[in-house]
C-alpha cells in the first residue's frame, strides 16, 4: 500500500535533518541528498569506499552520515559514477577532508580535471521542473586533478574485492555501474532512474518505478539504451540508482526488462528519437 504523502513527507524531513544512511544489507547503505543518492560500501566495522558525493555544499550533511556509519574511520576511495555536479560537487572536499583519492572512468577523467564542460542541461526534454530548470545547471568540470585517478581498465575497482564496474555510457561518455555478482547488487549511477528525475514532484514524493536516465542531461540515447540493456540482462536483484529509493525483487526486474525492450518509446524523449 502506497504511504500518504505527509507520511513520507515527514521521513524525508527527518532522515534529511538527521543525515543517516539506510542500510540495504550489512555492508551497503546509502544516503539520500536532496537531488541525489551517495552510496557506502562497506560494514560500519570495516574499510569502507564511497560511492557518489551529491552535490556541492553537501559534504558536512555527508560528513555526518558518514560518521554516524563509520565514526571518523575515512573511507579508503571515492568512486564516481559520472562527473556530474549532482554526483561529484561534493567530492573535492570530501578528498580533502579525508585524504583519499577520487576515482572515475578514464573517459571521464576530462570532464573532472577542468578540462572539458558538459553540454547544456536540455529544457526541452519534458517531464516537469527540473527539466525547465536544467538550462541552468551547472556543467563546468569539475577540478579533481592531483586527486582523481582513472579505475582500472579490466572493471575491477580499488578496495573492492567482490565488485566490479560496469562501463555504462550514454548519459555521460565515461559512466559506470558498480556490480556485486554475490548477491546481485546494482549501483546504477544514472544509467537508470528509480524516480521520475525530471519532476520536482517525483524528487519530494517519489513514485517507486523504473525509468531511464535523467533525460535533460543525457549525451547519447544510442549508447544510454546499449547500457540499459546490458544492465537488464544481468537482471539485478537491487537496483540503487542515484536517483530515487532503492528497489528490490521481481517488480523491479520486470519493469527493467520491458523498459530494456521499449528504451526509444519509454526513455528516450520524443523529439530525440532519430
Ligand atoms: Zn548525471
Ligand atoms: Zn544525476
Amino acid at each position: 500500500m502506497e504511504r500518504n504523502y505527509s507520511e513520507k513527507w515527514q521521513e524525508y524531513e527527518k532522515n534529511f535533518d538527521h543525515a543517516v544512511a539506510e542500510e540495504i544489507v550489512r555492508d551497503v547503505a546509502y544516503y539520500r541528498t536532496l537531488l541525489s543518492n551517495i552510496v557506502m560500501i562497506g560494514a560500519p566495522d570495516e574499510e569502507w569506499v564511497l560511492v557518489d558525493t551529491s552535490l556541492r555544499r553537501y559534504h558536512n550533511r555527508i560528513l555526518h552520515a558518514c560518521e554516524e556509519r563509520y565514526g571518523t574511520k575515512p573511507p579508503k576511495a571515492i568512486i564516481l559514477t559520472h562527473g556530474h555536479f549532482d554526483h561529484a560537487g561534493s567530492a573535492k572536499k570530501l578528498a580533502d577532508h579525508w585524504q583519499v583519492p577520487v576515482y572515475v572512468h578514464e573517459n571521464e577523467m576530462e570532464y573532472v580535471t577542468g578540462q572539458k564542460a558538459y553540454p547544456p542541461g536540455d529544457p526541452t526534454v519534458g517531464g516537469g521542473l527540473i527539466s525547465l530548470l536544467s538550462a541552468a545547471f551547472p556543467t563546468k568540470p569539475e577540478h579533481l586533478e592531483n586527486i582523481v585517478k582513472p579505475l582500472p581498465s579490466d572493471g575491477s575497482i580499488p578496495f573492492l574485492e567482490d565488485w566490479r564496474y560496469i562501463k555504462t555510457p550514454g548519459h555521460t561518455l565515461g559512466h559506470i555501474s558498480l556490480y556485486r555478482d554475490s548477491d546481485q547488487i546494482l549501483i546504477a549511477g544514472d544509467a537508470v532512474s528509480t524516480e521520475k528525475p525530471e519532476s520536482s514532484w517525483s524528487v519530494l514524493f517519489p513514485f517507486q518505478h523504473i525509468y531511464g536516465p535523467p533525460a535533460y542531461f543525457t549525451e547519447d540515447w544510442m549508447s544510454a539504451e546499449q547500457s540499459l540493456k546490458k544492465i537488464a540482462e544481468l537482471n539485478p536483484e537491487t537496483i540503487i540508482a542515484g536517483h530515487g529509493i532503492p528497489m528490490h525483487g521481481e517488480t523491479m526486474q520486470k519493469e527493467l526488462k520491458e523498459l530494456a525492450a521499449n528504451f526509444i518509446e519509454r526513455a528516450i524523449p520524443k523529439h530525440k528519437r532519430h
